[in-house]
C-alpha cells in the first residue's frame, strides 16, 4: 500500500484504462471513496489529494465525520443499509443514497423530504444473486417498486446499485454486474415517467475494473485507497 496520493493515481489510471477498453468516456464514471472506519486525518489527506466524493455505510459514523469535515468542499453518499428510524438525519448528511431497498424506506425518505421541501436522489439496491445475507430487492421486484417510487415527489430515482457475492476473482462478479445493467436496460425500455436509470453503482476495490467494463457509473472504493480496514 502506498500513500493515498499514489493509491488514488493508480485507481484512477485503472478506471480510465477499463473505460477505454470498452469504448466509454472515463468522465462518465465517478469514484466514491469509501471512508467507513477511516479516521479523520486520513480523510483529510484524501481531501488534500483531490477526492471530493465520499461514501459512508453507517449514519452514526457519517454524522460524526460530516460534523467535522462539512459538506461544502466535499460530498457524502450513503452506501449502506438505512434503517427507517435514521431517515430523519439523511438530508443533513448526504447528497445521494445508493442503498434504498424497500418501498417503505422510500416512503419515509419522501415524508422527511416533504417536511423540508427537499428532494433526495436515490438508487434502488438490487440483490442480483439472491443472497440471503444481503439487502436489496430481487430483480423481479424492481419494476413494480420503481413504478411506486416514481410517484413520490421528494424521492428522485437515478439508478440501480448492487453488491455481488464476495469473491477473490474479479471475473466472478461480472455476471452480476451484467445482470444489473441488463435489468436497467429492460426497465428503461418500458419507461417509467419521473425517474431516471442513468446511473449504475457497482464495483468495489477488488472488482471495479470489471464493473466499469460492464457499465458502472459509480464505483465505491475503500481499501484500494486507504489500505485494509482493521475492523
Ligand atoms: C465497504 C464498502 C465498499 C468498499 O469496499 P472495499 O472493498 O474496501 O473497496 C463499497 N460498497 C459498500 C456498500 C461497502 O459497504
Amino acid at each position: 500500500m502506498g500513500t493515498i496520493v499514489e493509491n488514488l493515481q493508480r485507481v484512477k489510471q485503472r478506471m480510465e484504462a477499463a473505460a477505454l477498453r470498452v469504448g466509454r468516456a472515463p468522465e462518465e464514471i465517478s469514484l466514491v471513496a469509501v471512508t467507513k472506519t477511516v479516521p479523520i486525518p486520513r480523510i483529510r489527506e484524501a481531501i488534500d489529494a483531490g477526492i471530493t466524493l465520499f461514501g459512508e455505510n453507517r449514519v452514526q459514523e457519517a454524522r460524526e465525520k460530516v460534523a467535522l469535515l462539512g459538506r461544502s468542499r466535499i460530498r457524502w453518499h450513503l452506501i449502506g443499509h438505512l434503517q427507517r428510524n435514521k431517515v430523519k438525519y439523511v438530508f443533513d448528511l448526504f447528497d445521494l443514497i445508493h442503498s434504498v431497498d424497500s418501498l417503505a424506506l422510500a416512503q419515509e425518505i419522501n415524508k422527511q423530504g416533504s417536511k423540508r421541501n427537499q428532494v433526495m436522489p436515490i438508487f434502488l439496491q438490487v440483490n442480483v444473486a439472491g443472497e440471503a445475507t444481503k439487502f436489496g430487492v430481487s430483480p423481479e421486484e424492481a419494476l413494480p417498486l420503481l413504478k411506486e417510487m416514481a410517484r413520490l415527489p421528494y424521492v428522485a430515482v437515478r439508478g440501480l446499485m448492487t453488491i455481488p457475492p464476495l469473491a477473490e476473482d474479479a471475473e466472478a462478479s461480472r455476471p452480476y454486474f451484467r445482470e444489473l445493467r441488463l435489468l436497467r436496460d429492460e426497465i428503461a425500455k418500458v419507461g417509467i415517467e419521473g425517474i431516471s436509470l442513468a446511473e449504475l453503482s457497482m464495483g468495489m476495490s477488488n472488482d471495479y475494473e470489471v464493473a466499469i467494463e460492464e457499465g458502472a457509473t459509480f464505483v465505491r472504493i475503500g481499501s484500494a485507497l486507504f489500505g485494509p480496514r482493521s475492523t
